[in-house]
């Protein structure tokens, strides 16, 4: 899950990090003045809460020196799409915004804890040169970066933090407030299972107090079954369909291709997706019923694809093993009754009640092509889509 930066900065609080001061977020303008309110004096910033970095750069993070100023900025900025560096070109709507108190800056830091994967254990990464795209500084000058391993049991060792904060640069008498800072951030990210807890920056004020004046977290989905906080938050990633493929028990990705998958399995459906993409074609999502489906989740999951206004053709590759084909048979004929089905049809049953499946779906009368290998099918299902256009 990726957390927005005031639900990243909620938990930093609750960790005892210093955060700017907050009026919360803002979804409308006509909640701007008791926002303000809130983060006290101004001048203020308002940023856009997407999932992105490089919102500064992008118009996402702007500085309101009055009340007047601050409504001009929230109006534009609410509901504003927004394109960044790290968007890939898509564009993000803002529909919330945060409103904090401005900080006086004297220098920006990077600070993050991420999953060393070859060292087997969460590491800092931190720079003195903060503010600017870490991805860029790692590339054109290495050497300032810092990086240090976490024992995952112990945490940070206060000896680690204090080599940290002579590297960094950071006034003496914060040297203690640092160590507290990272001791933090660290425990921030074994207690909430993360991938990623990112600060950039960590600013240093002119009274040399550390504030948090930007926050990222990303936590392993693997462990939301033990993080019932954070298994409670909303979804800022998922599309409406693919909420709506969580919500029956469906594993469905939505992507970019015409041909809607509908598979058993998930390495079936990473197959199906090569073979298609092989057979010159592009699937329009990832989607695996399981293996112990229900008729009603196979109706759910071909609804779902039928929804997506991409797919001009969909193929079903059905590997019945637990899942039994005439299910799935029953399941694409329910849901072909309540949807209707404009698009091309190609289905490839194969394994346990195929017969009963295929009989099924022949004496429905429902238009459809059959395959008998999955190349077959892929193949057929391009061609579909190709004369669909
Ligand atoms: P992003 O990383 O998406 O660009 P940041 O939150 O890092 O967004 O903000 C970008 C820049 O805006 C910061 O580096 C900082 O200079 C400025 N900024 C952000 N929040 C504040 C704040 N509360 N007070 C003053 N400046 C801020
Ligand atoms: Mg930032």
């Amino acid at each position: 899950m990726k957390l927005l930066e005031y639900e990243a900065k909620e938990i930093f609080a609750k960790y005892g990090i210093p955060v700017p001061q907050s009026g919360g977020v803002i979804t409308d303008v006509q909640q701007l003045p008791e926002a303000l309110k809130k983060a006290g004096s101004g001048p203020w910033v308002l940023k856009a809460q997407v999932l992105a970095g490089g919102r500064g750069k992008a118009g996402g993070v702007k500085i309101a020196k009055t009340e007047a100023e601050a409504q001009t900025i929230a109006q534009a900025m609410v509901g504003m799409k927004m394109v960044t560096h790290q968007t890939h070109g898509k564009a993000l709507v803002v529909r919330e915004v945060l409103v904090n108190k401005c900080s006086d800056i004297k220098r920006e830091i990077y600070i993050s804890v991420a999953m060393d994967r070859k060292g087997e254990r969460p590491i800092i990464i931190a720079s003195a040169e903060g503010g600017v795209a870490i991805e860029e500084l790692a590339k054109d000058k290495p050497s300032a970066i810092l990086k240090v391993p976490i024992d995952p049991v112990r945490g940070i060792e206060p000896f680690q933090a204090r080599n940290l904060a002579f590297k960094l640069g950071i006034p003496a008498k914060e040297v203690g407030s640092f160590g507290r800072f990272v001791t933090a951030l660290a425990k921030v990210f074994l207690e909430l299972d993360a991938s990623l807890v990112e600060v950039n920056p960590l600013i240093i004020t002119p009274e040399e107090k550390l504030i948090a004046l930007d926050g990222k977290i990303v936590t392993d989905d693997n462990a939301l079954f033990r993080q019932k906080a954070l298994a409670e938050r909303p979804d800022h990633e998922s599309t409406d369909l693919e909420l709506e493929a969580k919500k029956v028990g469906i594993n469905y990705i939505g992507l970019d291709g015409d041909i809607g998958c509908m598979v058993n399995g998930a390495g079936l459906a990473m197959a199906t997706m090569d073979t298609v993409a092989l057979a010159g074609g592009m699937p329009a999502n990832f989607l695996d019923v399981g293996g112990g489906a229900t008729a009603d989740q196979v109706t759910a999951a071909f609804k779902i694809i039928l929804t997506d206004p991409k797919v001009k053709a969909v193929l079903i590759n059905i590997f019945g093993g637990i899942m039994k084909c005439d299910v799935i048979a029953e399941g694409v004929l329910t849901a072909v009754q309540k949807v209707k089905l404009k698009v091309p049809l190609i289905v490839r049953l194969e394994g346990t009640n195929v017969e009963r499946g295929r009989e099924l779906l022949k004496k429905s009368g429902l238009k459809l092509t059959a395959a008998d290998s999955l190349w077959d099918a892929a193949q057929k299902a391009v061609k579909a889509a190709k004369e669909a256009k």
